[in-house]
């Protein structure tokens, strides 16, 4: 592998490799832009087929961090860590304990947090090594749960999207179907439900069909005949790459817009079809960004209605990335990527990487 190669494609400024034999951890540290503020992003912990597939991932992932706290209006830039490791068999205090050393030693230029693989437990470990860790339980004075922010995120978000397609601020009487009822759907589904909307639900899970069914009075869908259930509205809240060329031409909705993470399976190919069956997409970094809100209030000590009222600006936010995209005629998803770039290319100086030691940062700029 080429690795600088790799790194200057994609515009790293930085990747730093730990290795404890003592614990047992070998993780890796992708440290994309910090032009806006230290890089935040979460620690995956997974069983990698080989070193090259974690390095891909963790600069993959941290790339996508700098856009999405940039488009939320954060002052944080992206980082992303990855512990090879298998997660049911491997963690340790020991281990995490290790990782917040090696955290510590980046000096603030990269804050950790939990992710796929890891948990709030895991980060507490982290916690005892570095205060560069967000994401920890209410009582060690963290935020806690994030997906009521999420949640509230992405309801902004389908308010927006609605506005758009139909021109209309209500969502009463209209037809959503929601994919996945865990953290984020369940919350999702009381705000839906207080609108008025007539709600399909799925999930893998029949007791979480069952319950939200009788709570709310949705009607259940079979989790495979969810995509082409005829809805105005779908809203994918539990795997990513649901959207791709095999169930593109399936979806029976005008518009995508759910917390899921990674959406579409190609990016610009499944964005441009969405264009060519004029689906309206709300690109999932953008809407589903108020769990990355939540966790960086964290860092400034935790308001949860701070934290709300930042993530109700996801309304404007993809308000002004459907009139990018249509004036300029390119996709919601080239438009979000534009409107992220611009907003670091305006502040970036010729020494615009972020040193812990020369500022504080106020998380948002107003
Ligand atoms: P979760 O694990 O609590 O819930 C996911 C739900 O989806 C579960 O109930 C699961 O049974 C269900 N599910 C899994 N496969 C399914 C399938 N094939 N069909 C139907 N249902 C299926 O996760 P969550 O925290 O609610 O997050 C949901 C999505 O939103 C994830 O993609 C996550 O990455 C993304 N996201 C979450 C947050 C957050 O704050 N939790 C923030 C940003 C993005």
């Amino acid at each position: 592998m080429k690795l600088f190669e790799e790194l200057l494609s994609r515009g790293h400024e930085q990747i730093a490799f730990f290795n404890d034999p003592e614990s047992g951890l070998k993780g890796v540290v992708a440290i994309h832009n910090t032009t806006l503020g230290p890089a935040l992003g979460g620690c995956r912990m997974w069983n990698y087929k080989t070193e090259e597939e974690a390095i891909i991932d963790v600069l993959r992932l941290s790339k996508g961090m700098t856009y999405k706290a940039s488009i939320a209006g954060l002052n944080l830039g992206g980082g992303k860590a990855v512990i090879i490791g298998d997660a049911k068999k491997d963690k340790t205090e020991k281990l995490f304990r290790s990782f917040g050393r090696f955290v510590e030693g980046l000096g603030g230029r990269y804050i950790t947090a939990e992710d796929v693989g890891t948990n709030i437990h895991d980060m507490e470990n982290v916690k005892i090594e570095t205060n560069n860790v967000t994401g920890i339980s209410k009582s060690l004075g963290g935020s806690g749960d994030p997906s009521p922010v999420t949640a509230f995120g992405v309801y902004m978000g389908i308010k927006a999207s609605v506005k758009e397609r139909f021109n209309r601020d209500s969502l009463e009487g209209l037809k959503i179907s929601v994919q996945g009822l865990g953290h984020v759907g369940t919350h999702l589904v009381d705000y839906l439900s207080k609108d008025g909307m007539q709600i399909y639900v799925t999930d893998i899970d029949n007791k979480r069909i069952d319950e939200i069914v009788s709570k709310y009075g949705c009607t259940p869908v079979d989790k495979d005949e969810i995509l082409n259930q005829e809805v105005d509205i779908y809203a994918p809240c539990a795997l990513g790459a649901t959207v791709n060329k095999n169930t593109i031409p399936l979806l029976n909705c005008e518009i995508i817009a759910g917390a899921a993470n990674n959406v579409l399976e190609n990016s610009k190919s499944d964005s441009e079809s969405l264009v060519k069956r004029n689906i309206l997409y709300a690109p999932d970094y953008v809407i589903n960004a108020g769990g990355l809100i939540n966790v960086a209030n964290e860092l400034e000590g935790y308001d949860k209605e701070k934290a709300f009222n930042q993530a109700e600006k996801i309304y404007d936010t993809l308000s002004g990335i459907f009139k990018r995209s249509k004036k300029e005629s390119i996709t919601t998803t080239q438009a979000a990527t534009l409107q992220a770039e611009d907003r670091i290319k305006k502040i970036a100086t010729l020494k615009s990487f972020y040193l812990p030691y020369k500022k504080t940062f106020n998380l948002r700029n107003d």
